[in-house]
């Protein structure tokens, strides 16, 4: 039986360790805290595949440029981070047109495609986790908000991939009765899905477990030691790791790892926030987005999570009270009293990022037995399952059921 180990627990480490075990292969995940503490706890955690569009969209760069004097906006570029990461963001940016956006749109869809599925196996298959599926529903304050959703989401509807209905002040109060006056309609897209982040990821490490998978928490990657295309081992502070195969799946923090590998892979952690509040007084029913704020809510089991922004200012987990704020005055916005309840914990994640908004899933460039799972920026929760199997149809040595040359990690290596 071969032997792999994924570098990083969080959920797309998880899943592909959960993929992995159930093919007989002996895995070992190894994180550097615990896993699924990272961007995969406090996130929203829906359940997409309607939303599959990478981030770099046309229009973006201007907007973005302006965001960026304010602190609080929905996308905030430090300074600092703009200077030293210049030549990552002027990718970002060139990936800011309609071809990109929609090519990036088909290659994300074509994978989304299989996502309830594959949660619906998680499920059969034991793994425990709390899942909703009564759709999303997006407020609006404007009218020319609701008209260019709804077209969004009826090019999702032509892929398949949504069921999107709109709906008057009327409908959408029917929907949800606690609204603010200045709501104006809504786009409700049924069979979109839920998850509560943390109770997928303890379900799936359970279950990694339960199928012999080795998980070993507080043990930090440092390095890899290779001959010729073919990683040997990886070293870390407690001793060196043998097998046959590795994953890298370290989120934001993959591309510095890759560097000492030996290839390039420009990841950078987009920052968002959320507030989780236990007990809330005035909980909406549906996950709902407030479309004008970017700000998402997710009601859960005894508890809501409001989440959202985007924030480019480098590895860092510190939490900058404007823009906490500014989620507590969207969400006061649109749905009133929805910020009180009995207790609130405040969070940041780093979403990774590419720079075509795209993740990385194959072969690592110049490796025969190094693979890669991790940019998913705004979808990991959505992809994690299907990046799983993709990754452990390749070390397995299986014909792969996706195609994946739109997410080859070997795109970004200097020619
Ligand atoms: C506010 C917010 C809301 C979001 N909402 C949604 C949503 O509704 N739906 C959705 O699909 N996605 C959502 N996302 C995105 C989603 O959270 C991420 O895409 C996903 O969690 C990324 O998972 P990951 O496993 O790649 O990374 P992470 O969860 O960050 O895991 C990476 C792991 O690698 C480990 N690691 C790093 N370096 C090393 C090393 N040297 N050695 C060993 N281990 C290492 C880390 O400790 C970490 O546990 C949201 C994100 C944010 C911030």
């Amino acid at each position: 039986m071969s032997r792999v180990v994924v570098i990083g627990g969080g959920v797309v480490g998880l899943a592909t360790a959960y993929h992995l075990a159930r093919r007989g292969t002996a895995v070992t995940v190894i994180d550097r805290g615990r896993p699924g503490d990272a961007c995969s706890k406090g996130n929203l955690g829906w359940i997409c595949p309607s939303l599959s569009h990478p981030v770099p969209a046309p229009g973006l760069t201007v907007q973005s440029l302006k965001w960026m004097l304010h602190r609080d906006s929905p996308l905030y570029i430090d300074p600092a981070f703009a200077l030293s990461s210049a030549g990552w963001l002027w990718r970002f940016w060139r990936h800011c047109n309609q071809h990109d956006y929609h090519h990036g749109m088909g290659a994300l869809s074509e994978l989304n495609r299989r996502a309830f599925a594959l949660y619906n196996e998680l499920r059969a298959d034991g793994v425990q986790f709390e899942m909703h599926e009564d759709g999303m529903l997006f407020l609006f304050l404007t009218d020319q908000g609701i008209e260019r959703s709804f077209a969004e989401f009826q090019a999702f509807a032509e892929l398949g991939l949504a069921v999107p209905s709109r709906l008057d002040r009327e409908g959408v109060r029917a929907a949800e009765p606690r609204l603010a006056p200045d709501v104006r309609g809504g786009v409700r897209v049924l069979h979109e899905r839920r998850v509560r982040p943390e109770t997928l990821c303890a379900g799936l490490l359970a279950r990694v477990q339960a199928l012999g998978g080795e998980v070993r928490s507080g043990v930090s990657i440092t390095g890899m030691t290779r001959r010729g295309t073919r990683a040997t081992m990886v070293e870390t502070a407690e001793g060196r790791l043998e097998a046959d195969a590795f994953v890298l799946a370290a989120g934001s923090w993959s591309g510095h790892l890759a560097k000492s590998f030996g290839f390039s892979l420009p990841i950078q952690p987009g920052k968002g926030y959320s507030i989780t509040i236990t007990g809330p007084e005035a909980a909406p029913s549906h996950a709902v987005y407030l479309y004008e704020m970017r700000v998402g809510v997710s009601p859960f089991n005894g508890a809501m999570r409001l989440g959202g922004t985007m924030e480019l200012s480098g590895l860092n987990d510190r939490i900058v009270p404007e823009r906490v704020a500014a989620i507590r005055r969207a969400a006061a916005r649109y749905l009133p009293g929805s910020t009180r309840g009995a207790a609130e914990v405040e969070w940041t994640g780093m979403r990774p990022l590419t720079p075509d908004g795209l993740p990385a899933i194959g072969r690592a460039p110049g490796f025969d037995n190094l693979y890669v799972a991790t940019g998913h920026a705004m979808l990991g929760m959505t992809m994690a399952p299907v990046t799983g199997l993709a990754v452990a149809e390749l070390v397995t040595g299986q014909t792969s059921s996706f195609d994946l040359k739109p997410f080859d990690p070997g795109r970004f290596q200097r020619r």
